[in-house]
């Protein structure tokens, strides 16, 4: 195992992503309390030292490579321990930031994480995107939304789609090969007003790891009618 902040600061490197000591603080501080509080309650099947840094901090700031983030609202749907919202957040601090999630405990653990790190305008709501999405507070009102491993992109672009404005962009985090399930979700994307703009594709540094990011534009308004009630969308992907 290597030193903690040895292995951030490389891997933010290769990345060409600043940072300062305090950043790095922040980062060993959210371990040790994904940690502490993992043996209690279920957030992470990773609790070694470089699989959190390389698999959920890195993997997380790895969209910082493609796009500038300072000042954008962004919500990270189905975000569990905070990811990749809360890595985001501490690199960006004037993001304006929501995480959702349908996970109670997952969201009182956020509560606290987010105390204990001193974040400021980040609010973390406990709830499923379906209703969420339907409010006119969360409806068509994030520049971003953003989501790793919730569910296939079909079902994700119902979900996610409807809280981005129009011009801002939906952000899913994906595997290594995500050319088939673009291509099954491109009518689910098309009917909530979307289209995909780009796909990259690249290996977290120092890793085999291969991992992709698809980038969704926002060109239309989301119809009213989506998403649809909870549990549809998963059961019955459009
Ligand atoms: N994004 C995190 C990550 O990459 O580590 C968590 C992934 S975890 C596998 C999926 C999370 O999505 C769970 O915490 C679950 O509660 C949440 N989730 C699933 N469906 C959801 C929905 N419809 N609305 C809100 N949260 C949802």
């Amino acid at each position: 195992m290597s030193d903690f902040y040895t292995h951030l600061k490389k891997s933010l490197e290769a990345l060409n992503i600043q940072y300062d000591d305090n950043i790095c603080h922040q980062f060993y501080n959210y371990y040790e309390f994904l940690v502490r509080w993992n043996s209690c309650i279920n957030l992470t099947a990773l609790t070694e030292q470089d699989d959190v840094i390389d698999k959920h901090f890195i993997d997380s700031l790895s969209l910082c490579t493609y796009i500038g983030l300072e000042d954008q609202a962004i919500i990270d749907v189905g975000t569990g321990a905070g990811f990749p919202g809360v890595p985001l957040k501490i690199m960006y601090p004037d993001l304006k930031m929501v995480l959702l999630d349908s996970l109670n405990k997952r969201v009182r653990f956020l509560d606290d994480l987010i105390r204990e790190l001193g974040l400021l305008n980040i609010d973390v709501y406990h709830g499923r995107a379906e209703t969420f999405a339907k409010n006119p507070k969360f409806r068509e009102s994030f520049d971003l939304c953003v989501s790793r491993a919730v569910a296939n992109l079909s079902t994700l672009s119902e979900l996610c789609l409807p809280f981005v404005k129009k011009g801002g962009s939906f952000i899913s985090y994906k595997g290594s090969d995500p050319e088939d399930e673009v291509l099954k979700a491109e009518n689910a994307i098309s009917l909530v007003g979307g289209s995909v703009n780009n796909m990259y594709k690249f290996k977290l540094p120092f890793t085999d790891i291969s991992r992709s990011i698809i980038f969704i534009d926002k060109n239309k308004n989301t119809p009213g009618k989506y998403p649809r009630k909870e549990g549809t969308p998963s059961k019955d992907p459009l």
